[in-house]
C-alpha cells in the first residue's frame, strides 16, 4: 500500500477509535443521544478528519442505522447501546464500533460474546483467507456463549470514499466465499442476540446520493458529502422530498425484538496477519 494512503487509514483509525472511547464515557441515564452523536461528529472534524456517516447510535432491537434527528431519545437505564462511528481522511475510511450497557450488568456476555468473536475474527486474517472462514469463526465463538449470530449484517471492504466495496465478512459460515488480499482494507462487526437473529427494517434516517443529478439540492449534498451518507441534521434547509436518487439506510432490527450487541475494527491485511486501525 502506498504510504500517503496508509497514512491516511491510520490516522483516521486513531481518530475514530479516539472518539469511540471518549464518546463510551458520555453514554448515560438521562442524557439525549443527540448531545452524544453531536460530539462524536464533532469531535472527529476537531482531531483532524471527517465523520464518514452520521454517528450511529442504536439501542437494544435496533442493530444499526438509527442516528438522532432532535432532543427527544434519551439513554434509559439497561438500554445496550451501540456506538457506531466512522472517520475518514481524503476518502480513507476507519469504521469502529462497540458496545456498552447503561447503568446496569446484565448483558456483559452477550457484549463479550462479540468482542470475543471480533478478536477470534482478527487472528484468522492474512492474505488468502476465506471470507467463510472468518464468519465461521464469528459464528462459533458467539454460539460458544450461547447466543445467536445475526445474519443479515456483514462486515465489508472499504476502499477511498467507499463504505462497502464489494467484499462482504459474513457473521456466519456462509456457502458463498471470497478470498481476502494483503492490501485490502476491512471492517469486521459481529452481531450477537438473544434472538433467532433475522432482521426487519424500520425507517430511515441516514440517507446517500446515489447518482449525479444536476437539481440544486443534489448539486448542494454532493459537494458536502460526496457518495457518503448524511443524516438530514447536516443538511438543514435541504427537504429529503427534493433529492432524486437518494438511498435510504433503513433501521435494522432484529426480527423478535430482541436485543443485538455489536463490535467492530477496521484492519489492512498485510501477508502474515492484519493491522487493526481502529
Ligand atoms: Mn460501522
Ligand atoms: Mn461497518
Amino acid at each position: 500500500m502506498n504510504e500517503i494512503v496508509h497514512n491516511h487509514y491510520i490516522d483516521a483509525g486513531r481518530i475514530a477509535a479516539r472518539v469511540r472511547e471518549e464518546a463510551v464515557s458520555r453514554v448515560k441515564e438521562d442524557i439525549p443521544l443527540l448531545e452524544v452523536a453531536e460530539f462524536i461528529e464533532n469531535r472527529i472534524k476537531e482531531l483532524g478528519a471527517k465523520p464518514a456517516f452520521p454517528a450511529n447510535i442504536s439501542v437494544n432491537e435496533i442493530a444499526s442505522h438509527y442516528t438522532p434527528e432532535d432532543n427527544t431519545p434519551c439513554f434509559k437505564r439497561g438500554d445496550v447501546v451501540k456506538i457506531d462511528i466512522g472517520a475518514h481522511i481524503e476518502g480513507f475510511i476507519a469504521d469502529t464500533a462497540t458496545s456498552i450497557e447503561v447503568g446496569t450488568q446484565d448483558h456483559r456476555r452477550l457484549i463479550h460474546a462479540c468482542e470475543e468473536a471480533l478478536e477470534n475474527a482478527i487472528s484468522s486474517v492474512k492474505d488468502n483467507t476465506q471470507t467463510r472462514t472468518i464468519g465461521g469463526i464469528i459464528e462459533t465463538t458467539i454460539k460458544k456463549h450461547g447466543f445467536n449470530p445475526v445474519r443479515d449484517l456483514t462486515g465489508h471492504s472499504l476502499e477511498q470514499y467507499k463504505l462497502h466495496a464489494g467484499i462482504t465478512i459474513p457473521n456466519y459460515r456462509s456457502i458463498f466465499s471470497q478470498k481476502i488480499r494483503k492490501d485490502m482494507v476491512f471492517a469486521i462487526e459481529p452481531f450477537a442476540t438473544y434472538g433467532k437473529g433475522n432482521i426487519k427494517y424500520g425507517k430511515p434516517h441516514i440517507y446517500a446520493i446515489n447518482e449525479r443529478s444536476n437539481t440544486k439540492a443534489n448539486l448542494r449534498l454532493r459537494e458536502l458529502f460526496g457518495p457518503l451518507p448524511f443524516t438530514p441534521r447536516w443538511a438543514p434547509g435541504i427537504r429529503i422530498e427534493d433529492l432524486t436518487g437518494l438511498r435510504e439506510y433503513l433501521e435494522i432490527i432484529e426480527i423478535g425484538s430482541e436485543i443485538v450487541a455489536q463490535s467492530e475494527h477496521t484492519m489492512i491485511v498485510n501477508e502474515n496477519g492484519c493491522e487493526v486501525i481502529t
